[in-house]
């Protein structure tokens, strides 16, 4: 590309974010590029599972854009549904002690009162949805909206079927403003691409990319350990964890945090998951956090003990400080509009996210005041209390 590109919207970011905005943009009619300065999937959308939950969301907005975004990667799953992996296996969330039990069946009846399906799971049912389970749990609850996908085949997939025009390998320096502040497109080393419309779905970077906008967005990296065991037949039905992942979730603590989270995939490995911490960009492997995710999966599923793993990987989800992604135009910089900071939801949340800023951009205003991107005051050491 040597001289500027023209089009309705450039989305900034080839993650499953930036191709769900991409892929609902181009169905309403708009002409899309995508930019991004790595590969299609290089951020953290390579580097996560690929779960879509609606069992660790509290009633709220999150929540809301969740169902939301699950009926329509049920929708998209009728157009691409094996090329991603899309699985609704559902989720079975499961207590270690009665205490722990009532607090999920809490948790569980205010997410009916929302619209969740969540069914109580007594001890000695649990055996029959998941026969490899470890005795001796108190109960549990199953979700059986939870679903699955592949995520970087799913942005990749979702990307080429938008029709969008894609330009990898293209770092975005600066946000074009006019005299009167409004977006008008962005600037690359090798050249200009002019529109009316900026997506922000930068990801974990999308707070450097609002400052390229000159406007603040205080996008945290949350780090997380994924451990891989080598290929196995199918021994685990649902995506299974325990139900202190919630909490976890939920933490405002920068320390670590680990708490099982257990997935067969389609090719045969078993994902063990989650940790949490905010160490910055450090990719150095943790042993005390891999090792914890290795103990709390073989807690939930002892045949694990004798299965090898093959590898661990870590990305940085994109941390907001109240937990809630930045979603919709900036006032403070019309035309710019952000599609980032999902945490550790943002491959469920990306279909609801895309769909939103869509309808926001062809004028169908919808209500996304809890996503306000300006709703963090302008200093971020203040945000980040
Ligand atoms: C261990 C782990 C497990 C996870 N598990 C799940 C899960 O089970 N379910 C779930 O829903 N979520 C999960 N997540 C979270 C999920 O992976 C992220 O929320 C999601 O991938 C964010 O996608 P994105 O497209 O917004 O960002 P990214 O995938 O990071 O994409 C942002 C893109 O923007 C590009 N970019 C940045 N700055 C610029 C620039 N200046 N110019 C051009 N390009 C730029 C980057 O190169 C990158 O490709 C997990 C995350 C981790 C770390």
């Amino acid at each position: 590309m040597s001289e500027s590109l023209t089009c309705d919207v450039v989305v900034v970011g080839a993650g499953m974010t930036g191709a769900a905005c991409a892929w609902y943009a181009a169905r309403a009619g708009l002409d899309v590029i995508v930019v991004d300065r790595g590969p299609v999937a290089g951020g953290t959308t390579g580097a996560g599972e690929g779960n879509l939950l609606v069992s660790d969301k509290a009633p709220g907005p999150e929540l809301e854009l969740a169902l939301l975004s699950l009926s329509l990667w049920a929708e998209l799953a009728e157009e691409l549904g094996k090329e991603i992996e899309y699985d609704p296996k559902g989720g079975l969330v499961v207590a270690e002690t009665p205490a722990v039990l009532d607090g999920l069946e809490r948790f569980a009846a205010g997410q009916r009162a929302a619209g969740v399906r969540a069914d109580p799971v007594p001890a000695d049912r649990l055996a029959g949805l998941e026969p490899r389970l470890a005795p001796g749990l108190a109960g549990g609850v199953h979700y059986p909206q939870d679903a699955q996908v592949m995520p970087a085949l799913a942005a990749a997939h979702l990307l080429h079927a938008s029709g969008a025009r894609l330009l990898t390998g293209h770092e975005v320096t600066r946000v074009l403003r006019a005299r009167d502040g409004t977006v008008y497109g962005v600037r690359t080393p090798r050249g200009e691409l002019h529109a009316p419309h900026v997506i922000n779905a930068a990801g974990t970077w999308g707070g450097e990319l609002s400052a390229r906008a000159g406007v603040s967005l205080p996008v945290l990296p949350r780090r997380g350990f994924v451990l891989v065991t080598e290929p196995l037949p199918p021994r685990i039905r649902h995506k299974v964890y325990a139900a202190d992942y919630v909490a976890d979730v939920a933490s405002d603590s920068a320390a670590l945090q680990t708490s099982p989270v257990v997935e067969g995939t389609a090719a045969g490995p078993v994902l063990i998951g989650a940790s949490r911490e905010r160490v910055g960009f450090d990719r150095t492997l943790s042993l005390p956090a891999v090792r914890a995710l290795a103990a709390g999966a073989t807690r939930l599923f002892p045949f694990l003990a004798d299965v090898r793993a093959l590898r661990t990987y870590a990305g940085f989800r994109p941390y907001l400080p109240d937990h809630l992604p930045a979603i919709g135009p900036d006032p403070r910089a019309p035309g710019l509009l952000h599609a980032c900071g999902h945490e550790g939801a943002g491959i469920g949340l990306a279909t609801g996210t895309g769909h939103l800023i869509a309808r926001a951009i062809v004028g169908d205003l919808p209500d996304l005041t809890p996503f306000r991107p300006d709703r963090f005051p302008d200093n971020p050491q203040e945000a980040r209390r």
